[in-house]
Parts: C-alpha cells; sequence; structure tokens
C-alpha cells in the first residue's frame, strides 16, 4: 500500500454531534476510528451562542464549547481526528474508496457519514453581524430567550410555519415575513399560522436590513414589494427559516437521497442503501434537526457498522 493509502475500518465523515458521538461508541467498540472534521469542525453549533437544551448541561452551554468537549471526549477514547475534508468517494466495491485532502486515498470497511445540513441565509451584511445576537436560523434552540419579546421569522415553507407557530407560544408577537402573496407551507400549517392571534403575516414583504445597537438585535427594516412601503418592526428576535441544504453533495450518484439531498435511511436505522455506509445526524433528517436527536443517531451508526463488521466476520470465520 503507497504512503498515500490507508485501509481503516470505521471512517467517519463530519464533526458535528453526530459525528463525534459516532466517534465515541466507534472508539469504544475498538473500531479504531479515523473521523475527517470537515471544513467547519464542530459542525453548527460552532456558530451558536448559547445551548440550553442539550441534557447534561445544567447550566446551558455554549456552542463552540460544547463541541470542544465532544471532540475531547472521542479523542480520549482513541479516535484519530484529523482537521481535513473528504472531497470525493468511490462506493462501487468493497472496502469503500474515499479521497481526503484531494490526494490522500482511504480504503475503509465502513464509512459513517455525519456531513450535516446548512441553514439557509438571506445574505444580509447585518444577519451575519448579528448571527448569534439576536439572529438564529432555529426557533427550537433560540426562541426560549426572546421568551415575552417580540421576534420575526422569515420564510413561507413548513418549517417557517411550525416554528412561527412555536414561537407564538413564547413571544409576545410573531411577525411572520413572507416573500410572495402565499405560503409554501402545507394547508394545514398555514392554516394554524392564520389562527394564531398573535402572528401577524406580512405578506409580499421582503427584509431589507436587521438593526441593532452593535451588541444585539433590536429592530428589522422590512419592505412591501408592491407599493414600496417600509416598515420598522421592533423586535429582539430574527429567525431565518428558508430551507436547508444537507452537506452530501460528494456523495450524490452514490447513495439513494431524495429531491432535495438528503440521504435515504432504513427507518430505524442509520443504513443507506450502500453496504458498509451509515449515516446519522441532520444529513438525514430534515424534521428534527437538534443537537440531541443528531448525537442519538451518531450513536446508532457506531452500533450499526460494528454490527455490520461483526456479522461480517462471522461468516469469514465461520
Ligand atoms: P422550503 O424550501 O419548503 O420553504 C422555504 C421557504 O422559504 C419558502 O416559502 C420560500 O419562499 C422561502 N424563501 C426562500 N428563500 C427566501 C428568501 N431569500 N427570502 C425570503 N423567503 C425565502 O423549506 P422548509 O425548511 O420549510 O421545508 C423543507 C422540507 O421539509 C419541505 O419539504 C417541508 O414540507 C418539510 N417539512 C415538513 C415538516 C412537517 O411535515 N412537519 C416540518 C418542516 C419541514 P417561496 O415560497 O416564495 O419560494
Amino acid at each position: 500500500m503507497s504512503e498515500n493509502t490507508e485501509h481503516v475500518k470505521c471512517l467517519i465523515v463530519g464533526s458535528g454531534p453526530a459525528g463525534y458521538t459516532a466517534a465515541i461508541y466507534a472508539s469504544r467498540a475498538d473500531l479504531n476510528p479515523v473521523l475527517y472534521t470537515g471544513m467547519l469542525a464542530g459542525g453548527q453549533l460552532t456558530q451558536t451562542t448559547d445551548v440550553e437544551n442539550f441534557p447534561g448541561y445544567p447550566k446551558g452551554i455554549m456552542g463552540p464549547e460544547m463541541m470542544e468537549d465532544f471532540r475531547h471526549q472521542a479523542e480520549r477514547l482513541g479516535t484519530d481526528i484529523r482537521f481535513g475534508y473528504v472531497s470525493s468517494v468511490d462506493f462501487s466495491s468493497l472496502p469503500h474508496k474515499v479521497v481526503a485532502d484531494e490526494n490522500k486515498t482511504i480504503l475503509a470497511d465502513t464509512v459513517i457519514i455525519s456531513t450535516g445540513a446548512s441553514a439557509k441565509w438571506l445574505g444580509l451584511e447585518s444577519e451575519q453581524k448579528y448571527s448569534g445576537f439576536g439572529v438564529s436560523a432555529c426557533a427550537v434552540c433560540d426562541g426560549f430567550f426572546f421568551k415575552g419579546e417580540d421576534v420575526a421569522i422569515v420564510g413561507a415553507g413548513d418549517t417557517a410555519a411550525e416554528e412561527a407557530t412555536y414561537l407564538a407560544k413564547l413571544c409576545k408577537k410573531v411577525y411572520m415575513i413572507v416573500r410572495r402573496d402565499e405560503f409554501r407551507a402545507s394547508k394545514a400549517m398555514v392554516h394554524r399560522v392564520l389562527n394564531t392571534p398573535n402572528i401577524e403575516v406580512l405578506y409580499d414583504t421582503e427584509t431589507k436590513e436587521i438593526l441593532g445597537d452593535g451588541q444585539s438585535v433590536n429592530a428589522v427594516k422590512v419592505i412591501n414589494i408592491k407599493n414600496n412601503e417600509e416598515r420598522v418592526l421592533d423586535v429582539t428576535g430574527f429567525f431565518v427559516a428558508i430551507g436547508h441544504n444537507p452537506n452530501t453533495e460528494i456523495f450524490k450518484g452514490w447513495i439513494d437521497m431524495d429531491e432535495t439531498g438528503y440521504i435515504k435511511t432504513k427507518p430505524g436505522t442509520t443504513l443507506t442503501n450502500v453496504e458498509g455506509v451509515f449515516c446519522c445526524g441532520d444529513a438525514q433528517d430534515h424534521i428534527y434537526r437538534q443537537a440531541v436527536t443528531a448525537a442519538g443517531t451518531g450513536c446508532m451508526a457506531a452500533i450499526d457498522a460494528e454490527r455490520y463488521l461483526a456479522a461480517k466476520e462471522h461468516v469469514v470465520t465461520a
């Protein structure tokens, strides 16, 4: 085997809660896992501030710090963590062939995909400036911080509708910013939004700017694109719910996905349609998208990989 080719039992691609949890379990099962972190080591949680809903942190924790904890735990148990990225895969034969950092070939008996998803953003400068300081892409994660306050949410799909009704239970008032004159969400969800008294839907409306005092958000400037009327909404929270992109591009053509790129897994498991390839976390979940659910499926992926290898070994030695 050349210097640039390596054979591993278990390769984990991605370093969010799913990947690190898979690493913890795979290490303890003696699979000697190698984990490639990807470009954003630690994943989406490194871009948030307080995390209060991950069990085991009674006082809450900062997202980046929590991901450091995950990493240390995986490392302490023996995971070989590499700050690099996987650029292509070849799942046509066993062991699977994976290219890391453009020039290293890894032959992997099992591959655990935990590449996550990325929230779509509007692309405003002020949105970036206040990200984690009033701007969020997850109402379930951050809504609690705006209890009793006025907030705005942009989007008109099922996620936005669901998150708007979730926020309406916590917040005094929710402005829902919809860019067309209709929703994309299902009728049932729209019905729920329209029947929630403290949600005000602003149709034909786009966000111009998120305003703040340099520290946190205190308003949002919007414009009605039909009559060009501008309005300033006094809100302390701004939620973006315009969809997510699963980070699964490199697996296209090799693995079954839905039409938006989420990897399909066999219900109740992390098995994909490819033997020895497992998927966990947000790369296969467009519904829950929580750190704790990602961690849960990470655990499942490592167990599925371990059982797959054990069954193979049994056949070979039987
Ligand atoms: P969607 O792609 O369905 O909706 C995105 C929404 O964001 C659309 O209304 C779109 O507007 C709007 N949008 C996109 N870009 C912008 C922009 N730049 N400015 C303003 N608005 C913008 O994403 P979702 O996350 O809502 O849903 C993803 C999938 O998950 C869907 O299939 C959905 O049905 C499913 N889902 C199901 C749930 C359930 O069953 N309980 C819960 C949540 C999601 P426009 O309509 O004008 O294009």
